[in-house]
């Protein structure tokens, strides 16, 4: 086999203080692996910049001025990591044999990388990053994984626990995904679906080497959010099942109440009354709400909108960058 020509895809969102530090280590390991003729030397570094407010796209440029392995995309506002991926994916696939996708804050152990690499010339065409140590994350973060994870599995979405978006795909596999064109993207929910050989590394998660998460809470709710509506309708059947159980409830409520009628007591007032009311009245709006949901979800979809606007493209406009260094 030739060596496949690589492009390793890199999303950045405000990532100036670990930047430097990403692109000297992932740069030397790209740089490695074409000495070694594992790769083609036309592989390269494609930096996706996701609307940063700070220095990210300077730095970018700066190193693309120092070698030609490193190339940027840079996006004309934010508009997120899946899209950020999905992007470069997109321009990188149809020149790449294969892509690899990595953080910016060298959390993925990068020397999972030349194992990607091996498994993709071995013939597997979707290689996952699975993380069998977590220590480094906080509890909550781990907590709040983990429950994700549990509760995918329950509604019957099939993910593969821990592995999030660091991972090789051949171009046939990157063709294959591309074909999904929901407005809401959720990859590590598509990427099962893809099919292809597979397999997964182990590897372990280190603490972010600088700056700060770009996944704040809120963030993190709407992912979970998305990974649930969109790939399940779980949420609507339990619902159902809700309001028959509540049905049936108020069934048992009715023959109470015409018990004691017949009985002669007095039914008590208010108090019963109001909490039912109360108790509908929520469980009602919470029903509408998550209906909502995926009217929005279909609204969004059905508008068809652009997922990402590319304001600058170094990696498709530069024209060597087919030719060997
Ligand atoms: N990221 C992005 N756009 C965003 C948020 C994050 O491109 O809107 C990038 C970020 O720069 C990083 C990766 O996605 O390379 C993962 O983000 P982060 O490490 O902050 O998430 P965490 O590891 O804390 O879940
Ligand atoms: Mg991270």
């Amino acid at each position: 086999m030739l060596e496949p020509r690589l492009t390793i895809i890199v999303p950045c969102f405000n990532e100036e203080e670990v930047l430097p530090t990403s692109a000297e280590v992932l740069g030397g390991i790209l740089t490695r692996l074409i000495s070694e003729n594992q790769i083609s030397a036309a592989s390269k570094l494609l930096f996706v910049d996701d609307g940063s407010r700070d220095h990210t796209w300077d730095i970018i440029q700066t190193l693309e001025k120092r070698a030609p392995i490193y190339t940027g995309l840079k996006f004309s506002r934010n508009f997120g990591h899946q899209n950020a991926l999905m992007a470069g994916m997109k321009v990188a696939g149809q020149v790449s044999d294969a892509v690899i996708t990595i953080d910016a804050d060298l959390q993925d152990d990068p020397q999972v990388i030349p194992k990607m690499v091996a498994a993709l010339r071995d013939g597997h065409d979707v290689v996952l990053g699975v993380r069998n140590d977590r220590s480094s994350d906080s509890r909550f973060k781990r907590w709040t994984a983990e429950s994700f994870y549990d509760l995918m599995r329950k509604i019957g979405v099939q993910l593969v626990p821990d592995h999030a978006d660091f991972r090789l795909l051949s171009r046939r596999a990157v063709a294959a995904l591309m074909e999904y064109s929901e407005t809401n993207l959720f990859l590590r929910g598509i990427v099962p679906q893809l099919g292809f050989p597979t397999k997964k590394l182990y590897y372990r998660r280190r603490p972010r080497e600088a700056g700060t998460t770009k996944y704040p809470l809120k963030k993190m709710i709407h992912f979970a959010m998305d990974g649930v509506t969109s790939f399940s309708i779980a949420p609507i059947k339990a619902i159902l099942s809700i309001g028959t159980l509540i049905s049936c409830g108020s069934l048992l409520m009715m023959v109470y109440v015409f018990v004691q009628r017949l009985f002669g007591q007095p039914v008590d007032g208010w108090a019963s009354l109001m909490i039912s009311l109360w108790f509908l009245g929520g469980i009602q709006l919470i029903g509408i709400s998550v209906v909502g949901e995926y009217v929005g979800k279909i609204f969004a979809e059905v508008k068809h909108r652009p997922r990402y606007i590319i304001e600058t493209d170094d990696f498709t406009a530069v024209p060597d960058h087919l030719t060997p260094l």
